[in-house]
């Protein structure tokens, strides 16, 4: 998880990188950074200015003389939320920002390498001195280290070293360089704009289209999986950036859980409206419910907002088409000055802001059959304290449907899960069969019944790929990693490894 933003050739980069932030703030609420590229006339070429801080972004960039500080024509800005190295370092604030023989360098970094351990070790042994213990900073130094003349050629060969997930915004002198690794496996965006006074274009890039859509700027494409995209003077003329490619991998990767619950409904993500695709999860989660209504004793369907407010609406509109009336009511209300349950680090903080963020309409629940639609279960702790507060309301029945499969293994490709050993499915990991499983998450949330949208019911709510055998990760439902996790360097001792 972390959110990512470009622009060049913009009079306004950091205010521009601002509010893209701001619209990607649900991808990383610990830090936020910008790097500006602009022109010194006193030294006679570009440099680079940063600010970053910890906490969200209205915070970080709270006073509004800081922009004044930071003039240039292209920026990259980045929105932490860790996965790799400690949470609370500021050091690991992106963009890193680097000098070397070849210029500036920055760069910020959406995903997980999986074979950061292994590079380190060796960058380390042969002389480099790291600044952060992010895996992020490998890169650099792999391409400070290239041969090559270009900035671009060298990002190539440092990124042909690097294995797993990464979506990238580079600021390399005078360049914007955007990369996204060949499984494909987060989203990245490229957005243009013309300038109304010099009829020019102005590029950007972003983790989700949500920040264009706040600075009106059009949506172009998707970066491709294995895409290094570099934006510079040529492209500003002729309107087109120039592509090199990294090898292909033959299976893609795109991370399905995007589209469950991490992107905002109102993107485009992997080519595709993230809205639509939700709603096809409750579509399909109506079609495998057991739960019976009648005329007389409708379904009364709540989501926990907001990730799940899509999905509801697309059960609710099923059930009705197949004759199980549903109707969709507001029945817990979030507080929407607490962050994310979810993305808070730390045990301790979860279980007092789940109190904090939501609250129930008794007069919605009370003696009714309750349907609450919920995007995912990790570690339980929040499903199971929603249930307790909704059951202080009296309703007839709880049942509790779940628009994804059980989360049964953890994600080495960016998001930050647990460990196998904290995730609910795990403390039921005796029982003799899913049957059992189920019964006994049921029994531990305390609901009148549990379901669970099936995987195949997950893979036919999102679209399909021309010419992919397959097109999704799907890793920490299934077991399968598609990028080998053998020197993944977090939460590797609760893995089954050789080492
Ligand atoms: S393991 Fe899960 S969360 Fe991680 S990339 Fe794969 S589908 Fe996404």
């Amino acid at each position: 998880m972390c959110g990512v933003f470009g622009v060049y050739n913009s009079k306004t980069p950091a205010e521009d990188t601002f509010y893209g932030l701001y619209s990607i703030q649900h991808r990383g609420q610990e830090a936020a950074g910008v790097v500006v590229a602009g022109y010194d006339e006193m030294k006679n070429k570009t440099v680079f200015r940063q600010h970053k801080g910890m906490g969200l972004v209205a915070e970080v960039f709270k006073n509004p003389g800081i922009f004044n500080k930071l003039p240039g024509h292209a920026a990259i800005g980045h929105n932490r939320y860790s996965t790799t190295g400690a949470s609370k370092s500021s050091s690991n604030i992106q963009p890193f920002s680097h000098t070397y023989r070849s210029g500036n360098l920055a760069i910020a970094h959406n995903g997980n390498l999986t074979n950061s351990r292994q590079l380190r070790k060796e960058l380390t042994e042969q002389g480099v001195i790291f600044q952060a213990s992010s895996d992020t900073e490998i890169i650099p130094h792999l391409a400070a280290r290239s041969r090559e003349k270009e900035p671009v050629h060298q990002i190539y060969q440092a990124l042909r070293q690097v294995q797993g997930a990464f979506s990238l915004v580079i600021l390399a002198n005078d360049q914007l360089i955007a990369a996204r690794d060949p499984h494909g496996v987060r989203p990245l965006a490229l957005g243009k704009t013309i300038n109304p006074e010099t009829g020019e274009p102005v590029f950007y890039i972003a983790s989700e289209t949500c920040a264009f859509d706040i600075l009106s700027v059009e949506y172009v494409r998707d970066i491709e999986p294995g895409e290094i995209l570099m934006i510079d003077k040529q492209a500003v003329k002729t309107g087109k950036p120039v592509s090199l490619f990294l090898p292909p991998s033959q299976r893609k990767a795109r991370c399905i859980f995007e589209y469950v619950y991490f992107a905002r409904p109102d993107s485009i993500v992997f080519n595709h409206p993230v809205d639509k695709i939700r709603r096809n999860l409750g579509k399909n989660l109506a079609r495998e419910s057991k739960v019976e209504s009648t005329k007389e004793e409708q379904q009364i369907v709540i989501s926990v907002p907001d990730s799940s407010n899509t999905a509801a609406l697309g059960f609710v509109r099923e059930s009705n088409k197949i004759c199980r009336p549903a109707r969709f009511e507001h029945g817990l209300i979030r507080n929407h000055y607490v962050g994310r349950t979810f993305i808070q680090p730390g045990k301790e903080d979860r279980e007092i802001k789940v109190r904090s963020k939501y609250n129930i309409i008794r007069g919605v629940l009370h003696d009714r059959q309750i349907v609450v639609i919920d995007d995912s279960i990790v570690r339980g702790t929040t499903a199971k304290m929603l249930i307790k507060l909704i059951r202080e309301a009296e309703p007839k029945k709880i049942h509790l449907h779940i628009s994804s499969a059980p989360i049964t293994n953890p994600c080495f490709y960016g998001m930050d899960f647990p460990t196998k050993g904290q995730l609910l499915t795990y403390m039921f990991s005796d029982a003799k069969d899913n049957e059992e499983e189920i019964e006994k998450i049921r029994d531990y949330i305390g609901v009148d019944s549990l379901k669970y949208l099936s995987l195949q019911g997950m893979l036919n709510s999102a679209p399909r790929f021309d010419n992919e055998i397959q097109s999704y990760c799907t890793a920490c439902f299934t077991g399968d990693y598609p990028i080998s996790i053998k020197d993944a360097c977090c939460k590797k001792e609760e893995y089954d490894c050789e080492e």
